[in-house]
Parts: structure tokens; C-alpha cells; sequence
């Protein structure tokens, strides 16, 4: 079958044959059908958190299932689930048992430290496979395995309900997505900041009220507490501190403050004002099996829509150049119905 790896060097990727692997108990093959090229791939790929050459990648899969082990209850053939990040848990520890298992501190993430979704066949932990409901079509579920879910649960955090004003700070792929589910999902008012015209503009046609390039007013905060009186909650999908510190200056008291993107720097806090206005600072990374399956309803009934653009299977390496270079628009995501 063909995979997409991690080369030998540890400084790309590679198509490369390997063989269709089999399943053990409790496990479940799956037939991919498509799988989202993502930002942390590419991490994966130059070893940013560990080198894994020849390592199959990819966690933003949908595929088929086409064979269950025998003691397998949850999943059967014919099934369209997902391979997501959080591909399994440890099932036992204090975070496993309390709701919050993508911090278990033994877990396994898909496309890193277990082959992945970026092949023909990938074999899955049949309890840890959510299922992908009818009506969502595969290649937009593709995003919503790790995008989706991402933002679906920043959203949550950052306290959203009817009425309040959420600020999404980053337009791009993750924070349209943002956008979508403040507005369509949790019916909250929401503003959406970037400094890319043509990504507010977007994010204004998705749903937001209010759009505000952060290139044309001098200081976005002071803006967004004129206009909304602060906001219940922000979300930062931006890769950018100053974004970070904008974030923090435009929640109301009380507000919550939610980190998404990943920028290698530290964010400047001001305790006084972190302390007497009660603002609460979160980091959130991906969702929980449970928040996955709800982020897939929601895109089932149409409330939101990922952006996404097929490619070939054999593009894999070229769309990791693109990506590296920057010059990727949207969610790319491999085509894998054309194979076998
Ligand atoms: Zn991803
Ligand atoms: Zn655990």
C-alpha cells in the first residue's frame, strides 16, 4: 500500500510501499479515504518533537473500517470513522477518568509516535475511533478531525453562549473555523481580528460582526472594549504574541482568554490586571473523543463548513514544500479513494 513517511534524514517526507498492516485485538483496519495535511505534520516531519524517520504520518483521517478483531464491540465493518491526534489514552489515569483524557501523560498521538492516517490502510484502537456521522461528507470531516475540534473546544472554553461577544484573534484555517462554531454553533456575537484583509473578509462572510484589521487601527483592544464593552471570552488561533497580549486586554472582567496557537515565545501577563479583573488564561489543545463526535454533528447538519482542496496522494511532498514555504491557502488534504 502507499504511505506517506517521514524520510530516513528526518528533514521531509516520502511516498513509500509498505505492507497492509494487521490487526490485534481490540484493534480495527481501516480503509483511508482521505487525510488533511496539517501544520504539525510538518513539525513531525523535521523532527520538532523527536525525530521518527519512516514513521507513517497523518491525524486528520476518515476512512472505512474493513476488518474488526474478534472482541471488538464498538466498531464494525462498514463504519466511517476517524484517525485523529488523540488516537489513544491509557483509559486509567487521573485525566483519562475525569474527562480530560488528551492530557493523559502515556498518550498516542497519530502520525508521531503510531503510524497514521496518511496511507491506504491504517490500523486504529476500535474504542478510541470516533465515528463520523451520515450526511458529513469525508473530506470536510477530514478537517474537522483536528481544525474542527481544535477550535470547537477553544470555543467551549472561552465560556461561550447566546449573546456574549467572543473575539477570535487569527482568520486563517483554524480561526474561520472559529468563527463558525462561536456564531452558527454557541450563537454567541463575535469579532474576528487579522491582519489579512482578504481572511476577515472571509471570516465576516462565515459570520462575524465585527472585523478588525489589526494592521489599520493603533489599538485593537482599546477598539474592541469600545465597541463590545469587552469580550466573555478570546480565543488566540494567531501564531503571534502580540496577538496573545491583545487577547488579554480585550476580555471583560471575569473574561477567559484561550491559547491555541503555538508561538515559541512567552506572553506578557499583567498580573494586576490578570488578579482584579478575575481573567482566566487556558491553554487548549484538540478535544476530547466526546468533543469529536459533537464537532462532526454539527458539521453533519451544515452549521459549519470546512474549507478543504483535494489532492493526489503522489502531491504529499510538494504540498509539504508549499507548506513550508507558505504557500498554502485552506486545508489541503490527500485523496486516497483514487488508490488501490
Ligand atoms: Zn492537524
Ligand atoms: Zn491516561
Amino acid at each position: 500500500m502507499k504511505a506517506i513517511v517521514v524520510n530516513e534524514a528526518s528533514t521531509g517526507v516520502e511516498v513509500k510501499d509498505k505492507p497492509i498492516p494487521q490487526i490485534k485485538h481490540g484493534e480495527a483496519l481501516v480503509k483511508v479515504e482521505y487525510c488533511g495535511v496539517c501544520h504539525t505534520d510538518l513539525h513531525v516531519a523535521h523532527g520538532d518533537f523527536g525525530q521518527v524517520p519512516g514513521r507513517i504520518l497523518g491525524h486528520e483521517g476518515i476512512g472505512i473500517v474493513t476488518e474488526v478483531a474478534d472482541d471488538v464491540t464498538s466498531l464494525k465493518v462498514g463504519d466511517r470513522v476517524s484517525i485523529a491526534w488523540f488516537f489513544e489514552g491509557c483509559g486509567h489515569c487521573e485525566y483519562c477518568t475525569t474527562g480530560r483524557e488528551t492530557l493523559c501523560r502515556s498518550v498516542k498521538n497519530a502520525g508521531y509516535n503510531v503510524d497514521g492516517g496518511m496511507s491506504e490502510y491504517v490500523v486504529v484502537t476500535a474504542n478510541y475511533a470516533v465515528k463520523v456521522p451520515e450526511g458529513l461528507d469525508p473530506a470536510q470531516a477530514s478537517s474537522i478531525t483536528c481544525a474542527g475540534v481544535t477550535t470547537y473546544k477553544a470555543i467551549k472554553e472561552a465560556g461561550a453562549a447566546p449573546g456574549k461577544w467572543i473575539v477570535i484573534y487569527g482568520a486563517g484555517g483554524l480561526g474561520n473555523l472559529a468563527v463558525q462554531y462561536a456564531k452558527k454553533v454557541f450563537n454567541t456575537h463575535v469579532v474576528a481580528v487579522d491582519i489579512n484583509a482578504d481572511k476577515l473578509d472571509l471570516a465576516k462572510k462565515v459570520g462575524a460582526d465585527i472585523i478588525i484589521n489589526a494592521k489599520e487601527v493603533e489599538d485593537v483592544a482599546a477598539r474592541i472594549q469600545e465597541l463590545t464593552g469587552g469580550c466573555h471570552g478570546a480565543v488566540v488561533t494567531a501564531v503571534s504574541k502580540v496577538a496573545f497580549n491583545q487577547a488579554v486586554d480585550s476580555v471583560r472582567a471575569g473574561g477567559t482568554v484561550v491559547a491555541v496557537g503555538l508561538p515559541s515565545e512567552y506572553m506578557e501577563l499583567s498580573i494586576v490586571k490578570t488578579v482584579l479583573d478575575g481573567i482566566r488564561v487556558v491553554g487548549s489543545l484538540v478535544g476530547t473523543r466526546k468533543d469529536l463526535e459533537e464537532a462532526f454533528d454539527f458539521g453533519a447538519q451544515g452549521l459549519v463548513v470546512p474549507v478543504v482542496q483535494k489532492r493526489a496522494v503522489d502531491d504529499a511532498p510538494a504540498i509539504f514544500n508549499e507548506m513550508e514555504a507558505g504557500q498554502i491557502q485552506g486545508r489541503m488534504v490527500l485523496d486516497f479513494t483514487k488508490e488501490g
